[in-house]
């Protein structure tokens, strides 16, 4: 799974019971949240005196948005096993994040913004009631939005807890200190809550106080240690470990290659790439027919095994250096892990394979391009659309997946699955229509796609009985769809890797 670091601090999870109205079943799935979005309960209609009283202010509290949120309602999209689609829906909370954020749905009505007043608890409160949970949990209120309804658009204020229990309100330029009466009064779009121990935690305290200090004194290099007996820890854990009431576990996983090394990062193939080129340049190969320099072994003296990869200097800038006995320990009590130690080598084989598998998706690029709009063929061959889509973006991966901690970019997409198109008498489904669900190829783009990725069938359409002629491959192309084939092969394994990890 991929690692973010907003989610690991801002998620928790609800748990949704979704009850059959027929059969009575009841389905509990569990979701993710990272911000809590709640409806605005209309205000109870009060006597006449009450309202005269209360009617300065229309008002309704957080509490209220909580147990308005807790109310069942009917869900009629989702199908129950029995076949209906009629279900009560009721959601409850598993786990509460560290930072908590609430969003005032205010924009429930497109036109009009609904401004009635929410009260919210201001100092330190227990959120035990809100949640319904069985402990004590105490949250500390930090941050506010406030959308401002100027005219001419969308207009936004900050409200940051400042000292002394005071508030500091952000207005583009101006930045002001205000009362506790300021912040009880406006109009809140996101509240944002940390959670806070119930009591101070002695252990924890001198656990922080003893791990900020041991880092001080790496780095000041009044303790000296060996590189073996050092190790990273992420930042992110670090900081979180800090400050916030119950960190994480300590997520490295992503770092570490299927070897057991560390992952190269994109500059790293990069910078081996280029250097491969250059070396087929000198040798003077025309890339078209290169395709036997894909297999070829990487040179030992490349710049990952020399000097520091850019994987590493990334790896320094976002850690801090502890003792490895430590780290062992915080990842025993807070789980993740593995240790990445300070002498890590960066993974040249994986380097070697991404970047193996980014020339071969080169040359099948070339060899589609020569192909393409090869003259005396017209578009008579059907391609699952979908197919087709996820040969895209294999094939054309992005700068952006690449440098996302995702060196082999997007998956390969398996056999064609033109059979999904087809009915029991092998004739196209009549609601699968061309341009949604398939789209049409020549015939020298379906030949190279099959021979290539295999599966199937082929199915032509040809209203005019047009003759064209038998298509044929020239030689050396016979030969690269036959390497890239066997490529493919190779890369679909790399894939498992990858995934396995
Ligand atoms: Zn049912
Ligand atoms: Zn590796």
């Amino acid at each position: 799974m991929e690692y973010s670091f907003i989610q690991s601090i801002f998620s928790g999870e609800l748990i949704s019971n979704l009850q059959c109205l027929n059969c009575k079943k009841i389905t509990k799935t569990v979701e993710q949240f990272s911000a809590l979005s709640l409806e605005l309960p209309e205000i109870k209609k009060q006597g006449f005196f009450k309202q005269f009283l209360n009617n300065q202010k229309q008002s309704i509290t957080l509490k209220e948005c909580l147990d308005y949120f807790y109310e069942p309602v009917i869900d009629s999209l989702t199908l129950c096993s029995c076949g209906t689609r009629s279900g009560k829906r009721q959601y409850s909370f598993q786990q509460q994040s560290n930072l908590l954020c609430i969003h005032l749905q205010r924009f429930q009505n497109k036109n009009q913004k609904d401004k009635k007043h929410v009260s919210f608890p201001i100092k330190d409160h227990n959120f035990q009631e809100y949640f319904n949970l069985e402990n004590e949990q105490n949250y500390r209120l930090f941050g506010i939005v406030v959308h401002l309804h100027d005219l001419g658009g969308d207009h936004f204020e900050t409200i940051l807890k400042y000292k002394n229990s005071q508030f500091l309100s952000i207005k583009d330029e101006i930045i002001q200190i205000v009362s506790q009466n300021y912040v009880e009064e406006c109009e809140a779009l996101l509240l944002f809550y940390e959670k806070v121990d119930n009591q101070i935690d002695q252990f924890k305290a001198s656990l922080r106080k003893n791990l900020q200090n041991q880092h001080k004194m790496i780095v000041n290099q009044e303790l000296q240690l060996k590189d073996e007996e050092l190790c990273y820890l992420p930042h992110f854990w670090y900081e979180q470990f800090l400050y916030l009431a119950k960190p994480p576990q300590i997520i490295t996983s992503h770092l570490i290659c299927p070897h057991n090394l560390l992952k190269p990062d994109y500059w790293d193939f990069r910078i081996e790439y280029e250097n491969a080129k250059s070396v087929q340049q000198n040798s003077q190969l025309d890339s078209n027919t290169s395709f036997t320099t894909i297999g070829e072994v990487q040179n030992p003296n490349s710049p990952v095994n020399m000097e520091e990869s850019s994987a590493q200097k990334q790896l320094q800038l976002t850690s801090i250096i502890i003792p490895k006995a430590v780290c062992e320990f915080l990842i025993e009590k807070y789980g993740g892990g593995p240790i990445i130690e300070k002498n890590i080598k960066t993974c040249s084989a994986c380097t070697e394979n991404a970047q193996q598998m980014s020339r071969r998706r080169k040359l099948e690029r070339q060899l589609i391009i020569k192909y393409e709009n090869l003259q005396g063929y017209d578009r008579i061959f059907v391609i699952h659309e979908e197919w087709l889509k996820k040969w895209q973006t294999y094939l054309y991966n992005s700068k952006s997946i690449l440098q996302k901690n995702n060196l082999f970019g997007y998956p390969p997409p398996g056999e064609i699955t033109n059979y999904l198109l087809l009915d029991k008498d092998q004739q196209i489904i009549q609601q699968k229509k061309e341009g949604q669900q398939f789209l049409m190829i020549t015939a020298p783009i379906w030949h190279i796609l099959q021979e290539i990725y295999g599966g199937g069938p082929s199915i032509s359409i040809n209203p005019h009985q047009q003759q064209y002629e038998p298509f044929k491959l020239q030689m050396d192309d016979q030969l690269l769809t036959k390497e890239l084939k066997t490529l493919y092969q190779n890369c679909i394994n790399q894939y498992k890797c990858e995934i396995q990890q």
